[in-house]
């Protein structure tokens, strides 16, 4: 998963994209729950025209009974890679079980249980409307002519059975109309997953969009963008030439290509803020501002999915494998399947030449003005609470300082080797011990893995102080061993103290620190800001007021929001705060062994 924002910095501290849907709850699952056992297992969704006007899929679901104890269905709390639990169930209507001509007896067993009384009927066919209206690449979104349908929303189980049951999909639709999804195809109309694990980890594209089709790495990678035309034909060009580019420097971290082909599918949305995308074996579904599309996040966000297909969906956490549906499935180790993704997304990029080395310092520098405006915290805490969307600021800090802390580990392993060893070598050592054994990979194997590569350094400083503890990261030092440095500028400036999100309903407030000046103002959580200082927010000049009152300490900034759909006017009183911000940059004293482990970075090598 990775959510990116266009980052306003008058305002903010850090913008998160808008997400859909997403509840918090937990799973209070009935202990030692078992279905009849059931075979033959079938799925069939129809998405017509009508389902997309009224916002909603139609999802039928056959197989044979080999039991007289009752049937029971389940469907998922959440999808893997979103790490929220979401509760599909709830969308839910018009269920019903059927055999031979009569409906069955059926109720509620647990929250997102069904309970279907089979008797002696063998054939059942069960039957429900799932709602489609929030757009979220973990969720089922229908509009008039398109639908993204997820698995894990749409796809029951039976509970207390093995996943690994054959199924098969079929999905009906209008004539003419485009499906689109990673899963095999079994005939004209019908695909087939071998797993519940791979029948939920194929999403759909159906309906009326476009497709383009490149050579990546030697594999067919195909791009399905909606709506029709969202993208010109130069732009689903240049995407699909920067996956080219890209995309061979992942294969060579792992050297291994896993793929037949890859699906890329993307929704264009006129009231998406931002770029959410989740990842899959074999494809990845993105969420973009409609607006966004040339902005240099895209390729990244992208290369940070494409990387998740070894790193999460395939190597992962011992805790994650396997991947269990009923219940949240906390790990202390998101900073490596979500941080260190997105430093090789960030390799990827330089490696690759989709962007200059000073586009990655320039990247790498943002991380750690990120990690320094965020309140001090563990990289293993941050993974282990994602689950509840902190409000304090920490909720995705793991990518950005699990990134960094890839950055560091790649340093320190390349410094200990003289340059022959580097984090590739851990992450392919893992992949090959465990995932190629079925696995997932312990705390014990990481670190292992790690000083191997490092010629048998001890790392248990490392995880002491910045892995489970929150110290600094002593970024002079490091930087130095790879030829790089930091310098440091202090600016004062004005700060409002909130977080925002921006969507088509305007600039929301997401977060409104208890110290900072908006608290003392009076602004809350939830208000959407529609002028400062008499410039609508709807222009991008409305973020001009910081350099205007750059010197004004103690000046009156008038601010007009909406609460509750109201207009409220506010006058906030500007305080300047201190930032001390940065920028990485080559080191012109660098040693000749630092310039080896920066080139090797930065190209992909080792040696000398
Ligand atoms: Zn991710």
């Amino acid at each position: 998963m990775r959510v990116r924002a266009v980052v306003i910095l008058a305002v903010c501290l850090a913008m998160l994209a808008p997400r859909a849907g997403g509840a918090q709850g937990s799973d209070a699952r009935t202990p030692g729950m078992r279905s009849a056992p059931i075979s033959d297992v079938r799925y069939a969704v129809t998405f017509r025209a009508a389902n997309g006007v009224e916002r909603a899929v139609d999802v039928r679901m056959t197989f044979t009974v080999g039991g007289w104890e009752p049937v029971l269905l389940s469907l998922p709390v959440w999808t893997p890679g979103a790490y929220e639990v979401s509760n599909y169930a709830r969308n839910v209507s018009r269920f019903r079980a059927d055999a031979g001509g009569k409906s069955l007896r059926w109720d509620k067993y647990a929250p997102d249980t069904w309970r279907i009384f089979a008797g002696n009927a063998r054939d059942v066919t069960v039957s429900f409307r799932y709602r489609a209206d929030s757009l979220d690449n973990a969720f089922t979104w229908a509009r008039d002519q398109f639908a993204l349908l997820n698995g894990t929303n749409l796809f029951l189980y039976p509970e207390g059975r093995s996943p690994d049951y054959a199924s098969t999909v079929s999905i009906e639709t209008e004539d003419g109309w485009r499906v689109a999804t990673g899963m095999t195809q079994a005939a004209r109309g019908t695909w087939t997953a071998p797993s519940y694990h791979e029948l939920v980890d194929h999403p759909f594209f159906v309906g009326s969009f476009d497709m383009d089709s490149a050579l990546v790495s030697g594999v067919w990678f195909r791009l399905s963008a909606y709506p029709a035309g969202s993208m010109t034909a130069a732009q689903r060009a240049r995407l699909l030439d920067q996956l080219a580019r890209a995309v061979p420097t992942e294969v060579a971290v792992f050297r291994d290509n896993p793929w037949k082909r890859y699906e890329v599918m993307q929704i264009a949305d006129s009231g998406f803020g931002g770029m959410s995308a989740l990842e899959h074996e074999n494809s990845n579904v993105a969420i973009v501002g409609a607006g966004l599309l040339d902005e240099d996040f895209v390729p990244s966000v992208y290369a940070h999915e494409i990387f998740h297909a070894f790193n999460v969906k395939r190597l992962r956490p011992s805790e994650m494998w396997p991947y269990r549906y009923d219940a949240a499935q906390p790990t202390p180790w998101l900073w490596v399947s979500e941080g260190i993704t997105d430093y090789y997304a960030d390799l990827a990029l330089v490696r690759g030449g989709v962007t200059s080395a000073a586009a990655f310092l320039a990247t790498t520098q943002g991380k750690i003005d990120h990690v320094n405006q965020t309140a001090p915290i563990g990289l293993e805490d941050a993974s282990l609470q994602t689950w509840l969307h902190m409000t304090d600021g920490t909720s995705d800090i793991y990518y950005d300082k699990g990134s960094l802390a890839g950055l560091a580990l790649d340093i320190r392993i390349r410094d200990a080797s003289d340059n022959a060893a580097s984090l590739d070598d851990v992450l392919r050592a893992l992949y090959d011990a465990d995932y190629r054994h079925g696995r997932g990979f312990t705390g014990a194997e990481w670190w292992g893995a790690v000083s191997r590569a490092a010629r048998s350094a001890g790392f248990g400083d490392f995880e002491e102080k910045f892995v489970d503890g929150r110290e600094a990261f002593p970024w002079a030092a490091w930087l130095a061993r790879a030829g790089w440095r930091l310098r440091s500028d202090t600016l004062r400036e004005p700060r409002l103290g909130v977080q925002i999100a921006q969507d088509s309903a305007g600039v929301r407030v997401t977060f409104v620190d208890p110290a900072g000046v908006a608290a003392a103002t009076g602004i809350e959580a939830g208000d959407v800001i529609t002028r400062v200082d008499g410039i609508p927010t709807s222009d991008p000049a409305w973020q001009g007021w910081r350099k205007k009152f750059a010197t004004r300490e103690g000046a009156p900034l008038p601010i007009t929001l909406l609460r509750g759909g109201r207009p409220v006017l506010l006058t906030a009183t500007v305080r300047l705060a201190t930032m001390i911000t940065g920028r990485v940059e080559a080191d012109p004293n660098a040693t000749e062994k630092a310039k080896r482990i920066r080139d090797g970075i930065l190209r992909g090598q080792t040696g000398k």
